[in-house]
């Protein structure tokens, strides 16, 4: 009989590569977890039974065909495990390190569920693609033929970027238009280092730079360029912008100064971490140093704000958050990775008010969770006089982000919103109520995830295509 590598979940106990230790880690904002060794990373892959049905494939929003690349990787076939995992995800290196796995596939992976600990997709996946950039196996994009014409997408965040990869690949003249100076969206400017190093998103955007992508930076539709003007030069268009409005807090005081934006706050970390001048950093207004932080807000930007405080070196940091542990929207192991750096989280606690100017304390009233709202969800009420004052310097406000209103600000008055200010788009297409152009990305589903704007990116790029392709056979008729 042949050697059977698989099935090894009852011998091999689930392991995740190496975590750093949380009092060498809290000190600079280099990724926290290592790489697998070539011989864990087989073994742990040897693990999956090869569901007939893989529930973690139907799970991962890309409907990547996981267990024949773990089968791949537990013989040793990377540069196969590598084609295959490439197929379905542009980014591969970038899902696994910052997709909630526990949410998504490793979440419905079925000897998790049997009691033997989940197989470590992610972390497999991170590594077969980083293996294939130190082997010299991912290569610019080298279309078959050039076609004449072009896309032009707004954003270069996961979702313009993903549509803009299946498009060159097609041949198609590509520019993506970002008001940013580096492309990357949130991977770049939102996402902390310490969950995804800089130089990993660096590298895909020069890919695609050498692959023919033409990026226009520092270029702002609506200010810089009418979106007008990129429609009549393109033969379709990608909106891929992002949501980038925060929600913001009422209450006495709110206006006071050391009161801060979180993208404001991790935009300026990020960019130190570049080496950029950074101005509102350097003065002290966006840097924790010897401060007393308050992050408010429970979900996963707030995690990476308490985080990024720990490693500035704030005296203490803690986050306000109006329900309990269980029913927070961010990810249960950031809670972890922020409790082991030093984070205290303060549950059922919501800010009533400010005090001093600049800021000196939040005034807090403790929570308790009353009775499930038409969603199903328990309501926070306020507890009676439980008020009590957290000193800070500096309060971060980490409550959700919602879309900019882009038919104002781009004049485009028939470019359909939905109720939320989210653009209307066809589910699978991203198709809008406007010809040729399309929308993809947290601009469609408001604040969402990496592996969803990739998700939508590539569909959107494949209804481009036909388009293109339908227009092209009718001239030539
Ligand atoms: P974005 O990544 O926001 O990119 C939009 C781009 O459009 C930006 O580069 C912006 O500059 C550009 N743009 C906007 N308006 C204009 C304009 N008018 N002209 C030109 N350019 C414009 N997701 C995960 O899966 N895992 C995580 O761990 C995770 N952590 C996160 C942490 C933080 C702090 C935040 C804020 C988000 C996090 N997310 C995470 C969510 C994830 O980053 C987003 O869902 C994803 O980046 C959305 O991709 P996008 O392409 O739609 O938009
Ligand atoms: Fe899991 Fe995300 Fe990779 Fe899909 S893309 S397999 S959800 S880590
Ligand atoms: Fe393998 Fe788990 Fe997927 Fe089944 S659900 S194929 S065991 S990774």
């Amino acid at each position: 009989m042949a050697h059977q590598p698989m099935l090894k979940f009852v011998k091999v106990e689930r392991a995740m590569p190496e975590k750093r230790d949380a009092n060498v880690r809290n000190a600079d904002f280099n990724e926290i977890y290592a790489e697998y060794a070539g011989a864990m990373a087989k073994e742990q892959s040897s693990r999956c039974s090869q569901c007939g049905v893989p529930y973690c494939q139907s799970h991962c929003p890309l409907h990547n065909n996981i267990p024949d690349w773990l089968r791949l990787t537990a013989e040793g076939r990377l540069q196969e495990a590598y084609d295959l995992s490439q197929a379905t995800n542009t980014f591969p290196e970038i899902c696994g390190r910052i997709c909630p796995q526990d949410r998504l596939c490793e979440g419905n992976c079925v000897i998790e569920q049997s009691g033997h600990g989940t197989v470590t997709i992610g972390s497999v996946e991170k590594y077969i693609t980083d293996t294939a950039w130190e082997q010299g196996w991912v290569q610019p994009i080298k279309p078959h033929a050039e076609r004449k014409e072009s896309v032009g997408i707004i954003g270069a965040g996961p979702g313009g970027l993903a549509a803009a990869d299946v498009l060159r690949r097609q041949g198609v003249q590509v520019t993506v238009y970002d008001r940013y100076d580096r492309s990357g969206g949130l991977m770049t400017y939102g996402i902390p280092g310490f969950k995804l190093e800089k130089d990993v998103v660096m590298r895909r955007n020069q890919q695609l730079e050498d692959g023919g992508v033409t990026f226009k930076l520092n270029c702002a539709v609506g200010e810089d360029i009418s979106f007008a003007d990129i429609r009549d030069a393109h033969d379709a268009v990608v909106i891929a912008t992002g949501v980038y409005k925060t929600r913001d807090l009422a209450g006495p005081g709110s206006g006071a100064d050391g009161i801060e934006r979180a993208i404001d706050y991790l935009t300026a970390s990020n960019r130190k971490s570049f080496g950029d001048a950074v101005p509102e950093f350097d003065s002290g207004a966006l840097d924790a140093k010897g401060k007393r932080v308050v992050v408010i807000g429970g979900g996963d930007t707030a995690m990476d704000c308490v985080r990024t405080a720990i490693r500035q070196g704030a005296t203490s940091v803690k986050c306000l958050y109006r329900r309990d542990r269980a029913n927070m929207p961010g990810s249960q192991r950031e809670v972890q990775n922020a409790e082991e750096e030093g984070v205290v989280f303060e549950w059922l606690t919501a800010p009533k008010g400010f005090t001093g100017t600049p800021v000196s304390g939040v005034i807090v009233e403790r929570m308790r969770l009353g009775l499930p709202d038409a969603t199903g969800r328990q309501s926070p009420e306020v507890i009676d006089g439980s008020e009590y004052v957290e000193s800070a310097d500096l309060v971060i406000k980490a409550l959700g982000f919602e879309p900019e209103d882009l038919p104002t600000l781009w004049d485009q008055p028939d470019l359909a919103v939905t109720r939320w200010g989210t653009i209307k788009a066809e589910f699978t297409s991203g198709a809008t109520a406007m010809p040729g152009v399309y929308a993809v990305g947290d601009i469609v589903r408001g604040a969402s995830l990496v592996v969803w704007a990739i998700r939508d990116g590539r569909d959107c790029a494949a209804a481009v295509l036909e388009q293109l392709n339908g227009v092209a056979a009718v001239a030539a008729e």
